[in-house]
């Protein structure tokens, strides 16, 4: 069935130089000595480690747990016994280290338990989800994005389409055409999954004609699998056609708003080999400890594309390809246009290590001086994301980094497609990252300001707020000794009252004198005194307060 398409803007035709390795079969790495696991191959918090040194562990077994939402935990690649978990060098365009698990083999390879779920249409997607969390399943198309994340879609939006990604339009790499190639069906079933999981109403593969095998394989599984929703489309090879945006664009026609994400638009994007590891999660149980890996260009002795466990010294996989041929040749990981050098091959393979490329001049031929721009606009004519580069690459230089927002620096996807035609060899995406980087580094310097300011006016008002209630402690106790001495006074009174009281009564017990030959008009008066005077002996208090008057 044919599917309509729609060109992007920009772009270029490159020379693809994947036959390099795809003369080749896929072939399987040998276990290393050694496997270095980093505990963050993902966007997101680095994992947490459950292991510790000395520990014998098997393959697939849980070495890290995620720390927070955004995170996936790793496993372990092979089995062995725990040597260390320290700092080692990671493969990343900053160059910095990171904490990882080194794990030194044991050569058997021994899998833990696992079991995995025949039935997945059974499963609710939030257990799916869970399944392809724990299984540390990561984008493998570059970024490492947790996927399961990826595939929640949220109650309120609804997913017309999910894309899967198989393009892989930068020149040299091909490992993603030798995984359709050869297991064209794990990338359906995962698609299958993936669409369950998001209630996804169609699914589109989109695949460049460079890779008429890769088509063809996926199109003869498709046809042993009862899925009418899911479609193999044949697009037109065009760098950067494997960009998230460029290739939605080609398939739907539809444009990613700026700023926006796919799904924004009903739309989410997925690697083919990411769906590969998420049938391999579900219908295996197992988590992802491995994937396929690049090895070119003319320094490689034997190009080619081989299955690598995860942790794997690149040494080890220069070697597994062959060794390098003696020409001198610089070491990147990813392509010619996005990738970044690594300067050391001691480094390990991670996640999101897609290909390694032993580039010699023959591969990338060294840029002539860097000249002034002449303002020729050839890098706004073949970018992708209708930027103006010329105006990002002055602001950026500048370091006017709000300017560079204004022309929506964050939109651009690092093609390298303005670097590639500058005909003053300017180091554009180099300017472009370093004004991201600064960006994002005052972004968080911003947080932690206004991070210290809450603190800061939380204590403040934490030393107020005690005071006061120092305060009024300080005053109900002054209250109660106040009422307390009202009350001894108010005792003291009433007890004089009633030893006064009682002083008369003692003295009322002596007979009077002169009380003989008394009328009785004087013994009524005498007795009426008398009574008086008892019933006020009775009431002390009154008696009290009328002596007072
Ligand atoms: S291609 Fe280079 S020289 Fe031409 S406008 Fe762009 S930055 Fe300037
Ligand atoms: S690197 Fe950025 S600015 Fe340059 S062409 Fe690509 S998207 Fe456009």
């Amino acid at each position: 069935m044919s599917h309509q398409l729609h060109p992007f803007p920009g772009g270029l035709h490159l020379p693809g130089n994947k036959g390099l390795s795809t003369d080749r079969d896929l072939a399987t790495a040998a276990v290393p000595p050694t496997l270095i696991i980093p505990l963050q191959q993902h966007i997101g918090a680095p994992a947490k480690p459950l292991v510790a040194v000395g520990d014998r562990v098997l393959k697939g077994q849980i070495l890290a747990t995620p720390e927070g939402y955004v995170s996936a935990p790793v496993h372990a690649s092979s089995s062995g016994t725990v040597i260390a978990i320290e700092e080692r060098p990671v493969p990343h365009p900053s160059g910095l280290a990171a904490p990882s698990i080194v794990i030194e083999t044991d050569g058997e390879d021994r899998w833990i338990e696992h079991n995995g779920h025949s039935d997945y249409a059974s499963l609710d997607p939030s257990e799916l989800r869970n399944i392809i969390r724990d299984a540390g399943i990561v984008g493998l198309g570059g970024a490492g994005f947790p996927s399961f994340i990826k595939l929640n879609p949220g109650a309120r939006t609804e997913i017309d389409t999910l894309i899967l990604n198989g393009a892989e339009c930068e020149p040299y790499i091909s490992c993603d055409d030798m995984l359709m190639r050869e297991h064209a069906d794990q990338v359906l079933l995962g698609a299958r999954i993936m669409r369950h999981a998001l209630h996804a109403r169609q699914c589109l593969i989109g695949i460049e004609d460079n890779k008429p095998e890769a088509i063809a394989a996926v199109q003869k599984a498709l046809q042993h699998l009862d899925e009418k929703e899911i479609q193999v489309v044949e697009i037109p090879t065009r760098y950067p056609t494997g960009g998230e945006k460029q290739l939605i664009k080609v398939l739907t026609g539809k444009e990613v708003p700026s700023q926006g994400l796919p799904i924004d638009i009903g739309i989410v994007c997925h690697n083919v080999a990411t769906a590969a590891s998420v049938y391999r999660a579900v219908e295996r149980g197992e988590p992802l400890i491995s994937r396929i890996v690049t090895v070119t260009g003319h320094g490689a002795a034997r190009p080619q594309n081989l299955k690598v466990r995860i942790g794997t010294p690149i040494r080890d996989l220069l070697q597994a390809a062959g060794g390098d041929n003696s020409k001198p040749y610089t070491l990147i990981m990813g392509g010619p246009m996005m990738g970044f050098t690594l300067d050391s091959e001691a480094l390990p393979t991670t996640k999101t290590t897609n290909c390694l490329l032993l580039a010699t001049e023959e591969d990338i031929p060294s840029r002539g001086p860097v000249n002034p721009c002449i303002r020729c606009g050839e890098c706004a004519r073949v970018c992708p994301a209708l930027l103006l580069p010329q105006q990002l690459y002055w602001h950026a230089r500048a370091k006017d980094f709000d300017k560079a927002q204004d022309y929506n620096l964050f939109d651009c996807i690092e093609c390298g497609c303005c670097t590639y035609v500058c005909p003053s060899n300017l180091p554009l995406v180099q300017y472009y990252r370093f004004a991201k980087t600064e960006i994002w580094a005052q972004e968080r310097e911003r947080k932690a300001a206004d991070k210290a300011r809450e603190r800061h006016e939380f204590r403040q008002f934490r030393i107020e707020r005690e005071k006061e209630e120092k305060a009024a402690r300080h005053k109900t106790k002054a209250k109660a000794v106040k009422k307390d001495a009202a009350a001894d006074e108010k005792k003291a009174v009433i007890q004089a009252a009633m030893e006064r009281a009682k002083a008369k009564r003692e003295a009322a017990e002596v007979q009077p004198k002169n009380t003989e030959n008394l009328s009785e008009a004087q013994k009524r008066q005498i007795e009426e005194a008398e009574t008086r005077r008892a019933a006020k002996t009775d009431n002390p208090a009154e008696q009290a307060s009328e002596e007072n008057k």
